[in-house]
């Protein structure tokens, strides 16, 4: 592979830290990246094919006995491409070792138990890579901005959130969390796009239109949820989604780093291999 076209890795540069303003944030920039789109395109495939082998590991430790995963939340208002991230992103490694959910309004058996209750039960198995379409974090986001419950009770969750992560990351869990961030012109585009193309309605809801007209109380939201989650053992990584394939390529970037981080090794065998090899061919 070729030297690294990054000019600042971007674990540094989309990491959310003390201090960081949405309000000052640019959803169309492509910070750390001076390269162009096809340069990040093929940069992304390549990571991609390493991000596929580490997964492979990390299954291969999974049947091995081994307890680890790794979590991908993905959080972003509609249109942030989600979505994309799990075809184009996701889609790189082995299906069968992902460990997929999504999270919508919570059905009445989800409501008449914890918010976590429904997370717990959708974390990866060892060896998996999860990834949640959406999240605990809607607890409070959209839970917020509609009132859902009072604001002692999603005021409480932030703290419960960072003591739930410290337990998943202390049982072996590797959180990568990514807020996925569209300009508001760029969604207007986007929604738009969804209405006029018939293959697309499918994806248009009505009700989007509504969390749009909140966009300065969802960007409340989402700031009070960075200050107050974005802890050392599960930062958030803000992302700026308006040009798609920034926002995959750091997020492969994001992924493989984790992945890395993790000193991966293939299992040794539980047999001996020479001795399988005479057995083999006297078959
Ligand atoms: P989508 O991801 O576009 O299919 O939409 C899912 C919808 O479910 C979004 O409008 C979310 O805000 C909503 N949602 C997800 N989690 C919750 C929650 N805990 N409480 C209320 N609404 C939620
Ligand atoms: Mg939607």
């Amino acid at each position: 592979m070729s030297k690294n076209p990054w000019d600042r890795s971007p674990v540094e540069v989309l990491r959310a830290g003390p201090g960081f303003r949405l309000e000052s944030f640019d959803p169309s920039a492509t910070p750390g990246w001076s390269d162009d789109k096809d340069d990040g395109t093929e940069r992304m495939r390549d990571q991609g094919e390493r991000l596929a082998d580490l997964q492979e590991m990390l299954f291969a430790e999974g049947r091995s006995g081994g307890t680890r995963s790794v979590l991908l939340v993905l959080q972003g208002m509609d249109t942030a491409g989600k979505g994309g991230i799990l075809r184009h992103v996701v889609g790189m490694v082995d299906p069968q070792g992902v460990d997929h959910a999504s999270f919508g309004k919570p059905t009445d058996e989800e409501l008449a138990h914890h918010y976590l209750w429904r997370i717990r039960r959708a974390l990866p198995q060892p060896g998996r890579l999860g990834v949640f379409d959406r999240s605990h974090y809607e607890d409070v986001l959209v839970v917020r901005v509609e009132e859902l419950v009072p604001p002692d009770v999603w005021g409480a969750r932030y703290d419960e959130i960072n003591a739930f992560e410290a337990e998943l990351v202390g049982a072996g869990t590797a959180i990568v969390k990514v807020a996925l961030m569209v300009s508001l012109e760029e969604q207007k585009a986007r929604l738009m796009e969804r209405l006029e193309r018939p293959d697309k309605h499918w994806k248009y809801n009505p009700a989007d239109l509504a969390a749009r007209a909140k966009w300065p109380a969802y960007r409340s939201a989402y700031q009070a949820m960075l200050d107050h989650t974005s802890t050392e053992i599960a930062p958030w990584f803000v992302v700026p989604a308006d040009h798609k394939w920034y926002a995959r390529l750091a997020v492969t970037e994001l992924l493989l780093d984790a992945f890395e981080r993790l000193g991966l090794r293939w299992p040794a065998p539980t047999y001996d291999v020479e001795a399988e090899k005479h057995r083999l061919q006297a078959t």
